[in-house]
């Protein structure tokens, strides 16, 4: 008998459908958040403390189809655990830390992981002055504190969220003054691609020219092909200078030009958060499309690792509505494992169809997807800006020379780590490890989907030490008995 037919890791919209899904069918369900609030990105609600008037306009149409999915969840009958952090799991255990408390474990019959994604790191000289900031940072000091992070803002990134935004930045009232897009305009064979795939995509297209509409209004200046080389400043940044580049996105020289700015915004994409899926031993693939290292999932959603199900983001970053479909198909899929004749909240007929319901949905995604692939390919020439002196790792203060050092003792993440401390700091290499990959491929030749990341260790997020030390958590799962570590 385990503690929940059904855990959830991830309160975001894909692990909200899995949730309400499984829960509605009859099944224990527990949703595990390390937020105090839940949502995930694109639904973020307000911070603790802070209110807002739901009849604010600009809090957007995400905020309120946020509010009826938390709703659905929380009338499901899901166990829903906020400020809960999983630190570790080990088959169908899985440890957490509630509210900084003493840690506990929570067994599951299946598992449903959809922990979502960072944003993608790219460091170049000046990246960590004060003032430059990511996408998703800069979104969420908007969205849940309603807090401007400068007065003359510079965005620049790829990809459709390059234009989502800087459009939802100065909608809120944060002046955007230019946008950097490093990848190609849109040409009308472009544009006729992405009509062609319009089906069941209106809403998205829809959104697309409201954006393209709020960036004309507040007369951003937007730049293609253009990407930043280098932020300058003393105490923060206080001018951006970018450069043109060619189709990988290497700069090209004698192209730079300067914009005076106190803030710069860096959104090129995001990277699936993977640390859990690796810990449960999942095996992986490297997908650039999708942001990078992607989880090998079937149809169903299922990993390698028995009872393992990866949605949304975290399985590769395709956004919020293939992320709702495959987290119901994942729960339909884990329903039917646990009941194969159904449940009285739903029959098995009801569970192929929901099945093959969102699978059609996540097709004509994809095909919207598809059509803008030439815009929007990520150029490995963003890995390729920082100079011998830029930090890599800023956790730990690795500059690049100290990576290329560190590499002619091994080609490998784990010895860099070892050698340097790059990603043994706060964000265990969600920011630097990436960029080391890519160094390796640079200087040793080995294909980016043969070079691994360094192993994931426990915890997965920092904890407070009297959490984990005291003696009632000890577990023979996750830390080593007393006296065997002394034999
Ligand atoms: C920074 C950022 C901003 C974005 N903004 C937009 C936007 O404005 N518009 C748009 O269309 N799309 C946006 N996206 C993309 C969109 O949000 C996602 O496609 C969508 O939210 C994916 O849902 P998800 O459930 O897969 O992941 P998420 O929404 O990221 O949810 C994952 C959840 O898992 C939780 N989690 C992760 N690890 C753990 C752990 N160890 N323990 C407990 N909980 C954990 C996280 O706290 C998070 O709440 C954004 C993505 C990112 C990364």
């Amino acid at each position: 008998m385990t503690d929940v037919d059904v855990a959830v890791i991830g309160g975001g919209p894909g692990g909200l459908a899995a949730a309400i899904v499984a829960s509605n069918a009859g099944l224990r369900v527990a949703i595990l958040e390390e937020r105090a609030t839940l949502g995930g990105q694109i639904y973020k609600r307000m911070g603790k403390g802070f209110h807002v008037d739901a009849q604010d306009a600009r809090m957007g149409s995400d905020y309120n189809k946020g509010a009826k999915l938390i709703a659905a969840a929380e009338s499901s009958g899901a166990n829903i655990m906020t400020d809960c952090t999983v630190i570790s799991v080990d088959s169908h255990t899985i440890m957490y830390s509630l509210a900084g408390e003493h840690v506990k474990e929570m067994s599951a019959a299946k598992v449903i992981v959809s922990a979502g994604a960072a944003d993608r790191a790219v460091s170049f000289p000046g990246w960590t002055l004060p003032g430059v900031i990511t996408a998703g940072g800069a979104q969420s000091l908007a969205k849940s504190q309603r807090i401007s992070f400068g007065s003359r803002v510079v965005f620049a990134g790829s990809g459709p969220l390059a234009l989502a935004f800087p459009a939802q930045l100065a909608h809120l009232g944060i002046n955007v003054i230019s946008l950097l897009e490093a990848g190609p305009a849109p040409r009308a064979g472009d544009l006729w691609k992405v009509a062609k795939a319009y089906r069941g995509n209106l809403h998205l297209l829809r959104d697309a020219a409201k954006y393209r509409a709020q960036i004309f209004k507040h007369r951003i200046d937007v730049n293609y092909r253009r990407i930043v080389v280098r932020a300058e400043g003393h105490e923060r940044v206080e001018r951006v200078i970018h450069a043109a580049v060619d189709s990988d996105w290497n700069p090209i020289p004698g192209t730079e030009k300067s914009i005076e700015a106190d803030a710069l915004c860096l959104g090129y994409g995001f990277v699936p958060s993977i640390e859990t899926l690796r810990l449960f031993g999942c095996e992986f693939t490297v997908n650039e499309d999708l942001g990078g290292p992607c989880v090998v999932i079937d149809e169903e959603c299922r990993t390698t690792a028995p009872d393992v199900w990866a949605v949304g983001d975290g399985a590769g970053v395709e956004g919020v509505y293939v992320a709702m479909s495959q987290g119901k198909i994942a729960a339909l899929s884990a329903i039917h494992e646990l009941r194969p004749n159904g449940t009285e909240g739903i029959t098995v007929r009801e569970i192929n169809e929901g099945i093959a319901r969102e699978r059609k949905k996540i097709t004509q995604k994809r095909a919207l997807v598809g059509a803008t692939k030439r815009m929007y390919k990520f150029g490995e020439g963003a890995y390729r800006l920082a100079t011998p002196d830029t930090i890599i790792c800023r956790c730990e203060s690795v500059t690049l020379d100290n990576i290329d050092l560190a590499m002619q003792f091994g080609a490998d993440t784990n010895s860099i780590k070892a050698m340097t401390r790059a990603g043994m700091g706060l964000c265990q290499g969600r920011n630097c490890q990436r960029q080391i990959v890519h160094r390796i491929h640079e200087n040793a030749g080995i294909p980016v989907d043969q070079i691994a990341l360094s192993t994931p260790r426990f915890p997965l997020r920092p904890v407070t030490l009297g959490s984990v030390a005291d003696a009632s958590v000890e577990s023979d799962k996750f830390f080593t008995p007393v006296e065997e570590a002394q034999s």
